[in-house]
């Protein structure tokens, strides 16, 4: 019997899984699609139902991996998708996100979000987000990529305070925003999703790690996705492409640290005593 994977709320009110799926590199071997079709619905079965994919990964591979999988079953799922910064102005951005449905094989995103800042003024992508949102092909609209200057100047032009994610690298090795991004955005109630929870597989060999994963009885990439759990309002999205280690990234929402194993864990990866300038992948 598994504890149920907590869950937390958008700013809409929103509820999700603070585990879901990552999808980076799906969609780019057609040998690897069934397995990859096949585990992210492993995942939806055992409740990681928060899907996260870009039109980037795969050129498109990606969103159309995710709609095979969630083919029959979209209301189980909470889709996000993002568009590229080179798409988005005001029509790149909802042409965009119409090629999006289309590879997703849906009529609404539930998480659209500009991946990472690029030339066009953040005024023009908001006004395109409200206008797709207007029309019901998205339901909320977020960021990726953006330390606290960025989220500053976002809430500044019309309609930015109505974001409602922001998606940035974070894990036990990468724990810069925990000195003020994290708190920043927490003090609004804007979720943060982690990407690369297990540092794209690098975590996965720390020798510290191992060790307490060990002690716990359970793989190096549990205790890490544990780790996230355990910070409030953070959505960590681990990809696999495997259905087994679907499973094995599921059952780490069964670990519960104690205080002290969190100090441990604060000994072995430092949390940030200064600003540290926002990682990027
Ligand atoms: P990640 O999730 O930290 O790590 C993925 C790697 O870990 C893959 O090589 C995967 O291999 C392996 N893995 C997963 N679960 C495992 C387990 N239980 N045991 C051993 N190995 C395991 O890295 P990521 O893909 O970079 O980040 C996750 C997601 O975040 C992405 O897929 C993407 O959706 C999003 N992302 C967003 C941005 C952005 O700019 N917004 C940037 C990077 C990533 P297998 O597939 O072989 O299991």
């Amino acid at each position: 019997m598994h504890d149920p994977i907590p869950t937390t709320s958008f700013p809409d009110g929103r509820k999700v899984p603070v585990l879901g799926q990552g999808t980076w590199r799906m969609g780019e071997n057609h040998i690897k699609a069934a397995a990859e079709i096949r585990s992210l619905q492993a995942g939806i079965d055992l409740g990681m139902t928060l899907i996260d994919t870009a039109e980037m990964y795969g050129d498109g591979g990606a969103e159309r991996i995710v709609g095979e999988a969630i083919k029959g079953r979209r209301d189980e799922v909470f889709l996000v998708s993002k568009v590229l910064p080179s798409n988005a102005s005001r029509s790149g951005t909802i042409a965009a996100c119409e090629r999006s449905l289309k590879y997703l094989g849906t009529d609404r995103i539930d998480l659209y979000l500009l991946h990472w800042r690029g030339v066009y003024p953040l005024a023009e992508t908001v006004a395109a987000f409200e206008t797709l949102k207007a029309g019901g092909k998205i339901a909320a609209w977020g960021v990726s990529n953006f330390d606290i200057d960025d989220m500053e100047e976002l809430e500044s032009v019309p309609n930015g305070r109505n974001v409602a994610a922001n998606q940035v690298l974070y894990n036990l090795a990468r724990r810069g925003i925990e000195y003020d991004l994290l708190p920043w955005c927490r003090d609004r109630g804007v979720p943060v999703m982690a990407y690369s929870p297990l540092d794209e597989g690098r975590l996965l060999h720390n020798a510290d790690l191992i060790h307490i994963a060990k002690a716990h009885q359970a793989t190096p990439a549990q205790v890490a996705l544990a780790f996230l759990k355990s910070r409030p309002g953070v959505i960590s999205i681990p990809k696999t492409g495997s259905a087994e280690r679907a499973r094995e990234n599921r059952d780490a929402m069964d670990i519960h640290f104690t205080a002290e194993e969190l100090a441990e864990l604060d000994e072995l990866f430092p949390p940030p005593r200064r600003k540290m300038r926002l990682e990027v992948i």
